[in-house]
């Protein structure tokens, strides 16, 4: 137990010890420090920690090196191709040793607070971390596959207008555990234990839910290669999309250490509006955007860059812009597919869907080009999990409580 609270306490030191830096915004991608916190009881989590790290905090409790190694082999094997979280139930490891490892540490879920299913079977989870931060996941199922849109952060700090999630405040970045432990609750929800190289419902991550992952590049990454390690979740960075609004300065690295496919929020094609839409772009746009894109490794015309597009009714849905829209993917030669996102409104939104009409002819111009551009259906409108419309119910009840006050402030004046 002491040794287990070494490890945390260093863990904890080595983060104490890292510079401090402002979380990242507007200001500049930075990499955020891990912490690796201890739970309250003192036990380590297990979950989200890297293969090397699981074998040093083992280690670390006083395992012999060799011992570490094969515990650390079987609790991998256990937490993420068997979904197993009681040691107890953990055949190949000795009755003896089931306990220990019980005192010294355990293997989390995000807790459930809210599960709510679509009429169109798109499910959204609302999930509370340890300290008490609200997020969301939606799982998508389609014919072929099922998407799980997982988060990255607590709010966001990008403000894009279109979104609702950017009128909430960034809280604060998730852990790798917090990110990993999405998936893994998804996986027990489906009943998909043991881990199945085929036949499974949960075929796709989109990294699209809360928070703009490249701000929180770290994280992300750790949470990712655990995702795909071949001994555990085994998912194909094929199956991965990370979005991102345009953090131009982190896409090179996104490519080269994670390596999943890519997906950019454009939504426009000029300066003025892309600066109200995506306020990012005043610092990062389009042109030096686009030539991230090029230069994203391993796009080539198998493993496509994604240009998601809402369609904002009278601001970029001209037939100019889905000219100026082809011309830019030509310029800068690149493998992409565009996907057209008609616009969920949610109340107070300062913009309205364009009509199925101009989608259409918009559609039309992308398509005629050779440029594969499908219209997107909403999925999940009626419970709030569409694209651009999570925000955790604890904002919107605060949100109502300001309100409130706002309006009972204005009756004592009037
Ligand atoms: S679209 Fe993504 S990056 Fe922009 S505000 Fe919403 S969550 Fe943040």
């Amino acid at each position: 137990m002491e040794k287990a609270r070494d490890f945390a306490y260093m863990r904890a030191m080595q983060t104490a010890s890292a510079p401090l830096m402002p979380i990242p915004g507007h200001i500049d991608p930075v990499p955020v420090p891990r912490a690796f916190k201890p739970r309250a009881d003192g036990r380590i989590d297990l979950l989200g920690l890297s293969k090397a790290d699981l074998r040093m905090a083992l280690e670390t409790a006083q395992l012999e090196p060799k011992q570490a190694k094969l515990r650390a082999k079987q609790l991998w094997h256990w937490i993420y191709n068997r979904g197993v979280t009681d040691f107890s139930l953990m055949t190949d490891i000795s009755k003896s040793m089931q306990p220990w490892l019980e005192q010294r540490f355990t293997i989390s879920r995000p807790q459930v607070i809210e599960a709510q299913v679509s009429t169109d079977g798109t499910r959204k989870w609302l999930l509370r971390s340890d300290d008490g931060q609200d997020y969301e996941m939606v799982f998508i199922p389609d014919a072929d596959r099922g998407t799980l849109c997982v988060s990255s952060q607590v709010g966001c700090t990008l403000n894009c207008r279109f979104c609702h999630t950017g009128t909430m405040r960034l809280v604060r970045n998730l852990e790798p555990g917090e990110i990993v432990g999405q998936v893994m609750l998804a996986r027990d929800a489906l009943g998909e234990w043991p881990s199945q190289p085929e036949g499974r419902m949960l075929t796709n991550i989109v990294m699209m839910g809360m928070g703009e992952p490249l701000y929180n590049f770290e994280n992300v990454r750790d949470a990712l290669k655990i995702v795909m390690d071949g001994d555990g979740l085994a998912l194909s960075k094929r199956r991965i999309t990370l979005s991102t609004s345009g953090v131009v300065p982190m896409m090179a690295r996104a490519g080269e250490e994670i390596g999943v496919n890519l997906a950019v929020s454009l939504h426009a094609v000029t300066k003025e509006v892309r600066d109200e839409i995506v306020p990012l772009n005043r610092k990062f746009g389009i042109e030096e955007l686009l030539q991230a894109c090029a230069d994203y490794p391993g796009a080539n015309n198998a493993r496509r860059i994604t240009f998601e597009y809402v369609m904002l009714r009278d601001k970029n849905d001209s037939d100019a812009d889905a000219r100026e829209l082809v011309r830019l993917i030509k310029k800068y030669k690149l493998p992409a597919k565009v996907n057209l996102i008609p616009f969920n409104p949610w109340p107070g939104a300062p913009y309205e869907c364009s009509t199925p009409e101009r989608i259409r002819a918009f559609q039309e111009i992308v398509f005629g080009a050779g440029i594969s551009a499908p219209a997107r259906t909403p999925r999940g409108r009626d419970i709030d999990a569409a694209c651009g419309q999570l925000k955790t119910a604890s904002e919107k009840k605060s949100r109502a409580e300001l309100d409130r006050l706002a309006e009972e402030k204005q009756a004592a004046l009037g």
